[in-house]
């Protein structure tokens, strides 16, 4: 059997509470409904990452993603307080990327300045659109000036790394209005940009109630094809199914523009997760084993631990799920699957998966390159068919 080894490591922290839902979001986000206890909550995290810290001996984390919700609610101050008391107790890459979301609509809580010089190089702003009407519709707490007034603070304050959420299929969306949408986002001049779907997630309150005028599938696909022909053209390289990145060729002095984070994610490395909800996935490669963990969802409840673990449920994976999570979701990389990593990230044999591969080779779904394993543009429009195969 194939050795497991430890693949780089990443840390995510949840802030789980938002100034109020939207009606589209399914993340683990309240509603603030009072003061946020702040102070308590960074405490938490801390002892929660002290608690994982046995998982991680002497590793050292290559990125840092604080996520929510809405992390920026926490002014400068406390995501300092924050990230020296992650860097006390676990080893930090000097070259970490370090990001943190921040929703336009709070940002006047602080700086962009306050919050580089507590450590983040990396903001990601949850813009979604720039037509206040479509802005009013998804239930955002902000309109489009206020998001060029973030775009402006970024800059002003010397961010030069920072990413746009920007959603498409919008109600009522025209290809045009999509494409103006699009255009705005580019004219902010980030360095990456997240162009994905509005999609129907259970228990929300859209899946309840839809809005009118969702386009339909033929609408869908020419909106998407006319954003990627306009990103493409400003310069902006896709690596993944939704994920934009400009300069990605990192072969030459250019900074690799692609979420560092989400690469690990994608490409089946370990992460601790710490907060309200967070999920962990870490390989125990002494033990040939790797685990995943969930952290008690509800912020109270994660909040009323204190003394006990954080953890709510802790399982270890089969082989089959292996198979299934390593292929999920590299096979939405442009790039491919590195096919060493298989055995490497799942302890398991390639046999155990080449007959799959040779299948879908031959049905015109995956390119077999010397090292890699990658997506054909038929496996791209049938992506959820191609990953199927691997269940
Ligand atoms: S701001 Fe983001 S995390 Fe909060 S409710 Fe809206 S979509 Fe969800």
């Amino acid at each position: 059997m194939p050795q497991l080894s430890n693949p780089p490591l990443s840390l995510y922290i949840h802030i789980p509470w938002c100034v109020r839902k939207c009606p589209y979001c399914d993340f683990n986000s309240h509603a603030q409904k009072a003061e946020l206890p702040f102070s308590k909550y960074i405490e938490a995290l801390l002892k929660d990452l002290e608690n994982d810290l046995p998982q991680v001996w002497g590793r050292v984390v290559n990125s840092i993603f604080i996520g929510g919700g809405t992390p920026s609610l926490f002014s400068a101050e406390f995501i300092a307080e924050l990230i020296s008391g992650v860097r006390a107790r676990i080893s930090v890459s000097p070259a970490a990327e370090i990001t943190m979301e921040a929703n336009p609509g709070t940002l006047e809580h602080d700086s962009f300045a306050a919050y580089l010089e507590a450590g983040i190089n990396r903001f990601s702003l949850g813009a979604q659109s720039f037509s206040d009407s479509q802005l009013k519709t998804l239930g955002r707490i902000h309109a489009s000036a206020e998001i060029l007034q973030a775009v402006s603070g970024l800059k002003s304050a010397g961010a030069d790394n920072f990413n746009l959420d920007l959603m498409f299929g919008l109600p009522g969306q025209t290809q045009s209005q999509a494409l103006a949408d699009l255009q705005a986002a580019i004219d902010c001049q980030p360095q990456h940009i997240s162009h994905y779907q509005l999609t129907m997630e259970p228990n929300t309150l859209f899946a309840h109630k839809p809005p009118a005028g969702l386009p339909d599938n033929d609408q869908l696909a020419d909106i998407q094809d006319s954003c990627a022909e306009l990103l493409t053209a400003a310069g902006f390289v896709q690596y993944e199914v939704s994920a934009w990145a400009k300069s990605t060729d990192h072969r030459n002095s250019h900074r690799d523009n692609r979420s560092q984070h989400n690469l690990n994610y994608w490409r089946f490395g370990d992460y601790l997760g710490i907060g309200a909800g967070a999920h962990g996935k870490i390989t125990l490669a002494a033990e040939n084993r790797v685990i995943r963990t969930a952290k008690h969802r509800h912020p109270d409840d994660y909040l009323a631990q204190r003394d006990a673990s954080y953890i709510s449920k802790q399982w270890q994976l089969e082989s089959k799920d292996l198979i299934f999570e390593f292929f999920l979701n590299q096979l939405r990389l442009k790039d491919g699957i590195r096919k060493t990593d298989f055995s490497a990230r799942t302890g398991l044999p390639w046999e155990r998966v080449e007959g799959v591969i040779e299948k879908m080779v031959a049905n015109g779904l995956l390119l077999d390159q010397p090292q890699v394993l990658v997506s054909s543009a038929l496996g791209w429009r049938h992506l959820n068919l191609l990953q199927e195969q691997f269940l």
